[in-house]
């Protein structure tokens, strides 16, 4: 039986092929991890620390947390962390990382900060009675308040700040509630806690059971989705920048393919040569097609003007005619426009708006060429209407015998 994860659903839900690569083939790759997720883990060991210590009634200063955080980064530091964001160097990430220490305390005093009931705990969700669905994770501080109240906290460092409707549907955190109401009987009041170290915030969201009993059959049946794929396709998203499989991903392999060649190579390469190539001509056509347009307007126009003038409907070539369609239409302004919106507060004074709110103007037109309403408030809309011509061509091949005996 498979034990999932929150972050494994999560894969499966950002990238079905990432999910594979990691999860099903257990690919492991050269590629190190992101500073983004370096830092994450520095800021997450030191409050770990400091809450730890805080359990032994020895509480650790701002100064002394961001000793330790130094130390641990010096500690762990490799080069060949990535950093996506090239205009930032570790420098910056370090700064940030010792900013959100030195904000937390200021912000929370750790001595009064609920009793610590776990610190990385590690929880296991069963979904189902028979046990068939079951999810594990870590919960980075669990906490007691007023002997009943628990508070599952999450630590967030990344530089995006949730609104309340992301969390009130975060699915982790509500995953490891159910952990929670399980493993703790007495709690009468379980709150879930994001603090945002990046803003200095700390944001909550209550579930209800009905929310809780929903959760848990969308997550089996996000399971049983997962289990029953065959197919499992890229896709690709902003995500793919931090994605460790980008070299062996068929969206991006080849680009990765190219990096390692010459010069010359490059050029040679038989992907390069026809995607060039295939852009050459695809831009050749569009200029054709435009040009060729643009010739046809222009032949439409005079055929338009020759009909006219020799009062005909149909013109004659060698083996074509073409019938020509001139049909007058009432142009009305445009959406967005001023002119617009005095038609429409005319359409309701006249109590008319109900009858066209869901038509467009081709309704409108209708209505003012086969004169369905009164000439009074045909009038009234008429002020806002052009009269413009609409012209059609309509070729066909000569049929001699037909069109000589007509
Ligand atoms: S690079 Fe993007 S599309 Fe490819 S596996 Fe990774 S996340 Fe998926």
């Amino acid at each position: 039986m498979v034990l999932y994860s929150h972050s494994r659903l999560s894969a499966f839900e950002n990238c079905p092929l990432k999910y594979k690569f990691r999860y099903i083939d257990k690919l492991r790759t050269d590629v190190s991890q992101s500073i983004e997720a370096f830092m994450g883990d520095m800021v997450h060991q030191t409050l770990e620390k400091v809450y730890t210590d805080a359990k032994f009634q020895k509480f650790m200063t701002a100064k002394e947390a961001k000793e330790y955080l130094k130390q641990l980064w010096k500690k762990n530091w490799n080069d060949s962390i990535v950093i996506v964001r090239k205009e930032y160097g570790p420098s910056n990430y370090l700064k940030m990382a010792l900013k959100f220490i030195e904000d937390y305390f200021k912000k929370y005093d750790v001595a009064n900060d609920g009793i610590t009931i776990g610190l990385e705990e590690r929880v296991v969700i069963n979904l189902d009675k028979q046990g068939r669905f079951k999810l594990q994770g870590y919960i980075d501080r669990l906490a007691c308040h007023n002997d009943t109240e628990y508070h599952i906290i999450d630590y967030k460092t990344n530089s995006h700040l949730k609104i309340q409707d992301q969390l009130d549907n975060d699915r982790q955190l509500a995953l490891y509630q159910l952990a929670v109401q399980h493993n703790y009987r007495d709690a009468k009041k379980i709150l879930l806690k994001w603090r945002f170290l990046a803003f200095n915030k700390e944001l909550t969201s209550i579930r209800t059971r009905e929310e809780l009993k929903a959760l848990k059959k969308d997550t089996i049946q996000l399971i049983k989705q997962i289990e029953k794929t065959k197919e499992f396709k890229p896709k690709v998203s902003r995500l793919c920048d931090w994605c460790e499989y980008r070299q062996i991903c068929p969206e991006w392999a080849h680009m990765y393919e190219l990096e390692t060649k010459s010069a010359n190579e490059y050029l040679k390469d038989d992907g390069v040569t026809l995607v060039n190539k295939y852009i050459e001509l695809s831009e050749q056509k569009r200029k054709l097609v435009s040009e060729i347009d643009e010739k046809l307007d222009k032949l439409k126009e005079a055929l338009v003007k020759f009909a006219k003038k020799r009062g005909v409907n149909v013109v004659f070539g060698s083996n074509n005619k073409i019938r020509v369609s001139i049909t007058d239409h009432y142009k009305f302004p445009g959406k967005g426009t001023k002119e617009r919106e005095k038609l429409i507060e005319v359409l309701k004074k006249l109590r008319k708006w109900e009858e066209i709110a869901d038509i467009d103007t081709y309704g409108l037109n209708r209505i003012m060429k086969e004169k369905l309403w009164s000439p009074q408030e045909l009038r009234l809309i008429r002020r806002f209407a052009t009269k413009e011509e609409t012209h059609r061509l309509y070729p066909s091949r000569i049929n001699k015998e037909e069109d000589t005996q007509k």
